[in-house]
């Protein structure tokens, strides 16, 4: 996976509330490898789809062997688009994003559970929401709208921006932030 420079990094707004909340991150830019060390073991995923009622915990990549097909399909299969039932290969990068996030927020006692409002989108059901952008990540499933109940969004979308690795979207008002592998970017919806 593609990880950021240090000097990119130190370019990133480390926000009081992230730094707070999450005491390790707030010496992370002291590492330049931080993201690396994060990955460097058997990677989890416990993802939750209310649309479907369907939830999952499964390993997506292994420590000693790499990519875990199983659970890469399962992380698949859970980001699909469910209005439409069609999945595609997510970007194993966006699943990265995802694990890091979640093993902070365990690591300080949150709740960690991820509820993918949505993940991958077909064209058509793009095309009928009316604020998605025409040339959207989910189209091709490196996107994923999420909510972690009892984690502001607010901090969630602070921590997504510290990890540089992709777009980030804080929808405070609807309860969810966007995190895409497009460039490093921020907005608020
Ligand atoms: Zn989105």
């Amino acid at each position: 996976m593609t990880l950021l420079t240090r000097r990119s990094f130190v370019h990133l707004a480390l926000t009081t509330a992230a730094a707070a909340a999450f005491p390790e991150v707030a010496t992370a830019k002291e590492s330049p490898d931080w993201r690396l060390n994060a990955l460097n073991r058997d990677r989890y995923l416990k993802l939750i789809r209310p649309q479907s009622g369907e939830q999952a915990v499964f390993c997506y990549w292994r420590k000693d062997k790499g990519w875990d097909m199983d659970g890469y399909r399962q992380a698949c299969w859970l980001l699909r688009d469910v209005q439409y039932n069609a999945q595609v290969q997510m970007d194993p990068g966006l699943l990265d994003t995802l694990f890091i996030l979640q093993i902070w927020l365990a690591t300080y006692g949150q709740n960690h559970e991820i509820r993918v409002n949505s993940g991958y989108r077909t064209a058509k059901h793009n095309s009928r929401l009316e604020n998605a952008a025409k040339n959207s990540m989910h189209l091709y499933g490196k996107a994923a709208d999420i909510r972690i109940p009892g984690v502001s969004p607010k901090l969630l979308s602070d921590m997504g921006k510290m990890l540089g690795l992709g777009g980030v979207g804080l929808y405070e008002k609807q309860g969810f932030i966007h995190v895409d592998r497009g460039s490093v970017r921020s907005w608020k919806g």
